[in-house]
């Protein structure tokens, strides 16, 4: 199976993705994380991505389009894998089935998509302490959330492939809720 997971800054993706990975079994990839590790190693990625990361920007398509591709051409996630920050836009959309297509591999299954208020978001956000958790930056990620990834939705949801999720639901509800929609794929 595969998934994408989508959803603004601090609608629980990172916790639900985890638990789902988990519950079917199948590999995590989570593109904010490898940034991270990218980051803190100083790779030739993480020098590139490091000041867009910071500032709360995206970092650009043509990067994460050409990252994306080397982490599925490796064996772990030929079965299926559960993607939790990619795409963020519609051009990555694209690009991954494209991607898919290209590497003679089944097109994704589903697109789970947390649905919470920007209020949650912010709040959700300060609980944590990430570097790029601050007030102002939190702003800018959550205004690009419904800039340039919001519009996706329709993408999938055209596909049939949108499963919209109360976020703002306790952890375990929304656990259920995943596991109920995910029977309609
Ligand atoms: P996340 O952990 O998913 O919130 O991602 C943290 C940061 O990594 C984002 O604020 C962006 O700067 C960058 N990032 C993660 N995924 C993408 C993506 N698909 N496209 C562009 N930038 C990304």
């Amino acid at each position: 199976m595969k998934l994408i997971i989508l959803g603004g800054p601090g609608a629980g993706k990172g916790t639900q993705a985890q638990w789902l990975c988990g519950y079917l079994q199948i590999p995590l990839i989570s593109i904010g994380d490898l940034l991270r590790e990218a980051i803190a190693a100083q790779t030739e990625l993480g020098q590139e991505a490091q000041p867009y990361v910071e500032k709360g920007e995206l970092v650009p398509d043509e990067t994460m389009i050409e990252f994306v591709r080397q982490r599925l051409l490796m064996s772990d996630v030929s079965d299926g894998w559960l993607m939790d920050g990619y795409p963020r836009t519609a051009f990555q959309a694209e690009e991954l089935d494209f991607l898919l297509d290209d590497l003679g591999q089944k097109p994704i299954d589903g697109a789970i998509y947390f649905k919470v208020s920007e209020k949650v978001s912010i709040s959700r956000c300060l609980e944590r302490s990430r570097q790029d958790d601050r007030r102002e930056i939190i702003q800018r990620r959550i205004e690009l959330f419904y800039q340039r990834t919001i519009p996706i939705l329709e993408y999938y949801e055209y596909r049939q492939k949108l499963l919209t999720i109360d976020g703002e639901q306790p952890v375990t509800q929304v656990q259920q809720q995943i596991l109920e929609k995910l029977k309609f794929l």
